[in-house]
């Protein structure tokens, strides 16, 4: 028999957690043969709300599940963890500053970032769910000094999910045609969901598509808006798609990609394709053996160099603002 891993989702009362842990504690993060232990870290008022999930969470009698904990207290939620999911995080509400949003939030991943240093497990991974996803995940890796950066990851499979269902959309292709995708940049309306590298079905998907002009107007402002779109149209946020996404992250991270594919993730940069190191920004990553790497070696073009930087420099902004407010 495995021994169980241990999986911290931080926001476990909230739509998205409730929309996650279902699908953790059946198998479908890390593996339908692989038992795990939750440890739900909520806020006080959240506490409640978290034992009745739990509550449901034992009603499905599942069969990988072997433990569920409920803490308010940071070290004893992260304590032994080797995954965790911060997805509680303070939304940003009308009129706030950006400076006010990112010290609300720098708030709560600050102390994540110390209690996951001090009590996870030496394999933990890191996955940030709560926005602004790229520039909380550099908030907890950097006070996280003994952990490797590289832990520390911040999620754009839902745009990268979203521009392969759209791509489909426009060129009939089944979604299970289309590889090599790109979303770089920030978690954000600046992200660059790219073509020009993707295949449908072994051809260029940018030449399938041969429209520049549905690229600059349509498909990318669609794959960027689409959270709001989703708001609009059923009153609420996309938590379910949010959750599958991370789902989707944390399984590619464990299990690896598909040859001759590759996915996208938020992660510390390298330097490569000019993105300044150590911004967490979203490159085309192959992964293996719980380890990923970034995609080397691809052409960049005009139209996709403009659109990168453009990401890049709003990261930069949010990096100086949290580096002025002493929180990195
Ligand atoms: P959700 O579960 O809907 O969302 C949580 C976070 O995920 C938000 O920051 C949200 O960002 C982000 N997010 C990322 N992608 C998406 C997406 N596609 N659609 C929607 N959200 C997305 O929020 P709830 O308010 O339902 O729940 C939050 C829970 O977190 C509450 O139970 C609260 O008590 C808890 N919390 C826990 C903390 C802790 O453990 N220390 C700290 C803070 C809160 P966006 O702002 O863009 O909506």
């Amino acid at each position: 028999t495995r021994t169980p891993v241990n999986v911290t989702v931080t926001g476990a009362a909230g739509q998205i957690g409730y929309a996650l842990l279902f699908r953790i504690a059946s198998g479908h993060l890390l593996g339908a043969d692989v038992p795990v232990k939750l440890r739900l870290l909520e806020i006080p008022q959240g506490l409640k709300a978290a034992e009745g999930t739990a509550m449901e969470l034992d009603d499905c009698a599942f069969p990988l599940l072997q433990g569920i904990e409920i803490t308010d207290d940071p070290n004893v939620g992260f304590d032994g963890a080797n995954v965790a999911l911060l997805v509680g995080a303070r939304p940003r509400t009308k009129g706030m500053e950006r400076g006010d949003l990112l010290s609300a939030n720098g708030g709560i991943f600050k102390p994540q970032g110390k209690a996951i240093n001090d009590n996870a497990a030496d394999d933990i991974k890191v996955l940030v769910v709560g926005n602004p996803a790229n520039t909380n995940a550099l908030i907890a890796q950097a006070a996280a000094p003994d952990v490797p950066a590289e832990r520390f990851t911040a999620m754009t499979r839902l745009d990268h999910n979203r521009a392969l269902s759209q791509l489909a959309k426009k060129t009939g292709a089944p979604v299970s045609d289309i590889k090599r995708l790109t979303i770089w940049g920030n978690h954000s309306a600046t992200q660059y969901p790219d073509i020009f590298h993707a295949e449908i079905a072994g051809k260029n998907a940018a030449e399938v598509v041969g429209d520049e002009q549905w690229l600059a107007d349509t498909f990318i402002p669609t794959v960027a808006k689409r959270g709001a779109a989703i708001i609009e149209a059923r009153g609420a946020s996309s938590a379910a798609s949010a959750a599958n996404a991370a789902i989707d992250h944390v399984h590619t991270w464990v299990n690896g990609t598909a040859a001759g594919d590759w996915t996208s993730m938020g992660i510390p940069s390298d330097g490569s394709y000019g993105v300044p190191e150590g911004l967490i920004s979203s490159f085309p990553v192959t992964c293996k053996d719980g380890k990923y790497e970034i995609v080397q070696g691809l052409d960049v073009n005009e139209f996709s160099r403009a659109r990168i930087d453009a990401s890049v420099q709003e990261l930069k902004e949010e990096r100086d603002a949290v580096r002025e407010l002493g929180l990195i």
